[in-house]
This record gives structure tokens, C-alpha cells and sequence, in this order.
């Protein structure tokens, strides 16, 4: 394997506290070696080993690759007439993704993919190396196995989210058999997860038990959409069949919270949806006091938030969700990491994968202070620029 030594990091971001006794563990005027697509070697400058090939990134911030582990990129069309309303002045509910369903079934697996790749390179470009893709605009079997399928060709961890919303023309009754019957099994050979969305208009908690408790059956994990528009169920469903991951989190009771930091159960804040939805964020100030795993993704969807940008989900969480700008980067990376029970990824050590972010600034600080601006000069996957 060629090896490549990495210098002129200003500012690396690890993410593990040996080297400096902070979560970020940032190292000053630091290299890498990567060999393969893994890291060799990390340390000072100073100290580097010799390598094959040599790359001086003129002082310039690196970080582990954001891992953004809740998006939803298998769909067509878009609902910009839909956020246009909602910017009016009306409310967001679950049934828009109707829309999308629609225009998703109808679609080809050419179209399909071709706007699942558009999307992905557009993370990439922003620093993402790890996406998670759902499925959940097909709502048929057959469209839920290609959409899964379809995802594959990006991930590893993809969702079957059969259970996005019921579908028109049938009872919720007979959508749960097929959703644990026939759609699952054509499913679950494209699916590392499962995932119900829990809500008012979506599905109640005990239909969510018997999906969830279905997938596990055929060897896929649970996560959940859980207590984004109100307090419900979701959060407590997710604790108590050791889902990796509660997702939104928005609306949470106490009780919520000591179960999530029982069971381990991370939780998944998505504030690119609060922004696009003009909704109260979740304060983060409550999961740290009750001393909850906070991951930080963008839900990527064509409905409630159409954002593909982790820099911009950092600055909201800091700005809006009373995160500190460390806590911000280790959700966004180590914590998406945990949320997907990864530990390969979203942190940079040695036998990690070397899937790193370069960025056009001193410091990650620079994410935040300079919300919107193009900061990602490179994005290493696996030691190679995507
Ligand atoms: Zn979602």
C-alpha cells in the first residue's frame, strides 16, 4: 500500500481526549500518515514518519469527516411551493410526504439514482464521508426494496423506513402487516436498520413495536424518527428496544431524557428542521444536564428540511440550540458515529479510516463563525479526495 504523510495541519481535530484531555483531542501543528485508507500514524508534526508520497496543507484545519447519520435522499421532485407556504405562515404536517411518494414511485431507478448521487457529492463537498440513507418514499414493496437498493450503491447504512407515513388506499391495520410481511422481506437484504416514524398522523407506538420487533427478527437494528411535532411515545419505545438512535428529539419530557441517558440510546437533533419548518429548537442545555449522547445530523429530505450541509447544521445547533462549538463538531462526527455504532469512524486515530475533512480556515471554530460560507477545501475518503 502507498503511504502519504500529511503535514501543515494547523489545527487536527481527532476527536480523541489522550492527546489534549478535551472530547475534541486537537493536536497543534500535527501530521498524519495514511496508508491505504486507514491511519498509520498521527502525532506532532515534528515527529512524522517517513511516507511514499507528501502532502503540506499550508497550516489549515482537518477533522474527521462529518458523519451524517439521518437523511433521506431517495426521492423526486421537490416541495419548494410546500416550504413556500409554510414560510407564509402555515404549519408543517407529516402528510406532505405524499407528495414525495407519489413523484418517487413514478420516477425511474436511472432518475432515482442520479439525484441520490447529485446529493451525495453535494455532502461530500461539505465534508460529510459517512451517510446514512433512509428509504420511506416507495411505500410498496417494490418500491421500498429499490429505493433501499438504490441506497446501497452510496452506504452501508441504509434504513428501511417502510413505516415514513401510511400510504392512501389502505387501512393502517392492513399497512402494518405489509410493512412486517412482504416489504420487509424484500427489503431487508439492501438494510443494516429499521426505523418507524412515531407521530400523531404517522404510527402509534404499539404498531411501532411490532415493525421495530419485526425488523429485529430478520436481523436488521432500530432507530427511531421519535417526538419531533409533540411529547409522545417514541423516545421511550426507542430506550426500551435499545435503539442505536432516537431521532429529533424535539418535544422531550425529563423522563425522556434519564431513559436516553440509561440506556444509551443516543439522540439525534436535526436543527436544519427546525430552521426549515420555523419551529422551537430542542435546548440542548436539558440532554447535557441529563447527560444524553447528542448526535447531530441533516435529515436531507425534499419535504422538512432540504439541507445537505453539516457546517450549517453546526452553526444552527451553536446559535440555536445552546451548543458550545466543541460539543457541535463531536456531535457531528463522533456522535453521528455512535448513533450509527460505528467505531471505525468520526474520529481520526490510528486503524481508524482515514475519512477526513481540510479545511479553508485556522480552526473547525471557523465552521460556525462564518455560517454559510464554503469553508471545505477537501474531503479525503478512505485517504483519497472523492
Ligand atoms: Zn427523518
Amino acid at each position: 500500500m502507498t503511504t502519504t504523510l500529511f503535514t501543515g495541519i494547523g489545527e487536527l481535530v481527532t476527536n480523541d481526549p489522550r492527546h489534549d484531555g478535551t472530547a475534541l483531542g486537537i493536536l497543534r501543528d500535527a501530521a498524519l500518515v495514511v496508508d491505504g485508507t486507514t491511519i498509520a500514524w498521527i502525532g506532532p508534526a515534528a515527529q512524522a514518519p517517513a511516507a511514499d508520497l507528501a502532502r503540506d496543507l499550508g497550516g489549515r484545519a482537518v477533522l474527521p469527516g462529518f458523519v451524517d447519520s439521518h437523511t433521506h435522499l431517495v426521492f423526486a421532485g421537490d416541495r419548494a411551493g410546500e416550504f413556500e407556504a409554510r414560510m407564509n405562515g402555515n404549519r408543517y404536517e407529516a402528510g406532505g410526504i405524499r407528495t414525495t411518494v407519489a413523484a418517487t414511485r413514478a420516477a425511474s431507478d436511472e432518475a432515482l439514482t442520479a439525484n441520490v448521487a447529485r446529493l451525495v457529492s453535494e455532502m461530500a463537498r461539505q465534508g460529510t464521508t459517512t451517510v446514512e440513507i433512509k428509504s420511506g418514499y416507495g411505500l410498496t414493496t417494490r418500491d421500498e426494496a429499490r429505493s433501499l437498493a438504490i441506497a446501497r450503491q452510496f452506504t452501508e447504512e441504509t434504513t428501511f423506513l417502510g413505516a415514513h407515513v401510511v400510504p392512501e388506499g389502505v387501512t393502517p391495520e392492513e399497512y402494518v402487516d405489509l410493512v412486517t410481511g412482504p416489504m420487509l422481506e424484500a427489503a431487508a437484504p439492501y438494510a443494516r436498520w429499521v426505523d418507524v416514524f412515531v407521530e400523531d398522523g404517522a404510527f402509534d407506538e404499539d404498531q411501532a413495536r411490532t415493525i421495530l420487533n419485526a425488523g429485529r427478527a430478520k436481523g436488521l437494528l432500530p432507530r427511531v424518527h421519535a417526538n419531533q411535532l409533540s411529547e409522545g411515545p417514541g423516545v421511550q419505545l426507542a430506550c426500551e428496544l435499545g435503539a442505536a438512535s432516537a431521532d429529533h428529539c424535539t418535544h422531550v419530557t425529563d423522563r425522556d431524557l434519564t431513559a436516553l441517558a440509561d440506556s444509551g440510546t443516543v439522540a439525534t437533533l436535526l436543527p436544519g428542521v427546525e430552521f426549515s419548518t420555523r419551529s422551537p429548537y430542542p435546548d440542548v442545555r436539558r440532554f447535557r444536564k441529563a447527560g444524553v449522547t447528542v448526535a447531530l445530523a441533516s435529515d436531507c429530505n425534499p419535504g422538512s428540511c432540504y439541507t445537505s450541509s453539516m457546517p450549517f447544521c453546526i452553526a444552527l445547533a451553536i446559535r440555536e440550540m445552546g451548543m458550545t462549538p466543541a460539543e457541535a463538531l463531536w456531535s457531528a462526527t463522533a456522535g453521528g458515529a455512535k448513533a450509527l455504532r460505528r467505531e471505525d469512524i468520526g474520529r481520526l486515530g490510528i486503524g481508524s479510516r482515514a475519512d477526513f475533512a481540510v479545511l479553508d480556515a485556522p480552526s473547525y471554530l471557523h465552521l460556525a463563525y462564518r455560517p454559510g460560507v464554503p469553508l471545505v477545501a477537501g474531503t479525503y475518503v478512505g485517504g483519497r479526495t472523492g
